[in-house]
């Protein structure tokens, strides 16, 4: 199922550096397949998109769990 963020998402929208190749694939996995797995995804749903930068790729789940475990509520 495609991401609902995808119209918003710097990500999505070439608004981070990334190698064109890997983007593509990135959205492939993610964007148009499974967001669930999406660092970005994650940490937006999880605290907020107020946690989401333009520093976080979308395969950064290790940076997205640390995220979680700083901030839990
Ligand atoms: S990068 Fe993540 S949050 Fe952004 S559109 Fe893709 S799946 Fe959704």
């Amino acid at each position: 199922m495609t991401c609902e963020k995808l119209e918003k998402c710097p990500f999505y929208n070439d608004k981070m550096d990334i190698n064109r190749g890997i983007g593509a694939m990135y959205k492939k996995t993610y964007c148009e397949g499974d967001k669930t797995k999406c660092a970005r995804y994650i940490v937006a749903t999880q605290l907020g998109p107020e946690y989401v930068t333009d520093k976080l790729y979308p395969n950064m789940n290790n940076v997205a769990n640390k995220l979680l475990e700083e901030n839990k509520k």
